[in-house]
């Protein structure tokens, strides 16, 4: 069986050097342990996190061994009570076609509640993160302005469209015209701005926000939150998610320095972290699958085949590759 390991740490932007394919027997499970065929292998911005050797919510990953993903796997064999082959689970597993795993730390998917593998996207991480990032940090109320960046991507389309459930008005930022044709005519945001194609970021969300932004859900920092800073309303919500704009940097550009907008407006500005919301995790996910068997709430996944390409799909996260969730499919049940 194949495994990914971390090669080299990247400086700058990761390249396919800094991945080795390996070929390794097959692990047998111990007691309380299952072996785990990978069908769906998650690439998520976070890793890049995690590549580095530096101490964050993550811990790094070792030069010369396995990284870990959340995957979705069918179990093939099983030494513990609480599984048996032919079960579909999910779980942080190693880049890897095959892996044992404690059974404990896999939670089982139902593969009526919809297609397995939106237990990595919409019903999964992601999903949790825009749901409770957005109505427990964010917090918008109805006839609020919700600018969300990434707009496009796994987590800010979920936002988006929950924002427009809480009846706000909804404007996304995102990198291509075909993105921005998805988000306005597909799922209804009110405005869609392709910030590679605006030359005036600024003037591009004041136009598009003419009563200002009472939510800022940002999923990249950088140029983009420079450009919607001055349109923070009073009493308005930073929810920061992501900073993928940031995630290759080797120098960590000035951020915004005019702190006195928090004066004039008191706003906040707050971090938001999935892993907190352990406990309320499945309530999340009652609620997105229903809006999605109402038809409230839309997805899409941008499916990668093949174990082989699993650096490419992780690559291309950061060129913007992906529309909706970036998954590997990795074997078929
Ligand atoms: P996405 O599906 O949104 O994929 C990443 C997207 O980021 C790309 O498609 C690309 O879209 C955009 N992007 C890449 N580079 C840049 C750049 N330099 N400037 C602007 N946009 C860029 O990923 P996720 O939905 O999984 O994650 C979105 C964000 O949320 C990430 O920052 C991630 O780290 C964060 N996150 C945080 C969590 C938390 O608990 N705090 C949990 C999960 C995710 P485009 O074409 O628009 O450029």
């Amino acid at each position: 069986t194949r495994q990914w390991r971390l090669a080299s740490r990247p400086v700058g932007e990761p390249t396919h050097d800094d991945f080795e394919l390996v070929t390794v027997d097959r692990p047998a499970p111990g007691d309380g342990e299952v072996l785990v065929k990978t069908l769906y292998q998650s690439v998520d911005p976070y890793m890049r996190g995690r590549m580095r050797d530096a101490e964050s919510y993550a811990d790094p990953w070792e030069v010369g061994e396995p990284m870990r993903a959340g995957v979705i796997g069918e179990v093939l064999e099983s030494e513990a009570d609480a599984l048996e082959p032919g079960d579909v689970v999910t779980g942080e597993l190693l880049w890897a076609e095959h892996a044992v795993a404690d059974a404990d730390d896999l939670r089982r998917v139902d593969p009526d509640l919809g297609p397995v593998s939106t237990a990595l996207g919409v019903l999964g991480m992601p999903g949790v993160t825009a749901y409770w990032g957005l109505l427990d940090v964010g917090e918008p109320t109805p006839g609020d302005t919700v600018v969300v960046s990434a707009a496009a991507g796994a987590v800010g389309s979920v936002v988006g469209q929950l924002a427009q459930l809480a009846g706000a008005r909804v404007v996304g930022t995102a990198g291509s015209d075909e993105k921005v044709a998805w988000l306005t005519d597909e799922l209804g945001f009110d405005a869609a701005i392709n910030y590679k194609e605006t030359d005036d970021l600024a003037g591009a969300v004041a136009e598009t926000c003419p009563d200002g932004v009472d939510v800022y859900f940002d999923n990249v920092g950088g140029p983009i939150t420079d450009a919607v800073w001055p349109q923070l309303n009073v009493r308005s919500r930073v929810v920061v998610c992501g900073q993928i704009a940031l995630y290759n940097a080797t120098e960590v550009p000035t951020g915004p320095r005019k702190l006195t907008k928090l004066i004039e407006t008191r706003a906040t500005v707050e971090g938001v972290l999935v892993s907190d919301y352990e406990d309320r995790w499945g309530e999340a996910l009652r609620r997105l699958s229903r809006f999605i068997r109402e038809g409230d709430l839309h997805y899409r996944e941008n499916v990668v085949d093949g174990f082989e390409n699993a650096p490419d799909a992780f690559l291309g996260l950061f060129e913007g590759e992906n529309v909706g969730k970036q998954l590997v499919k990795v074997a078929d049940r």
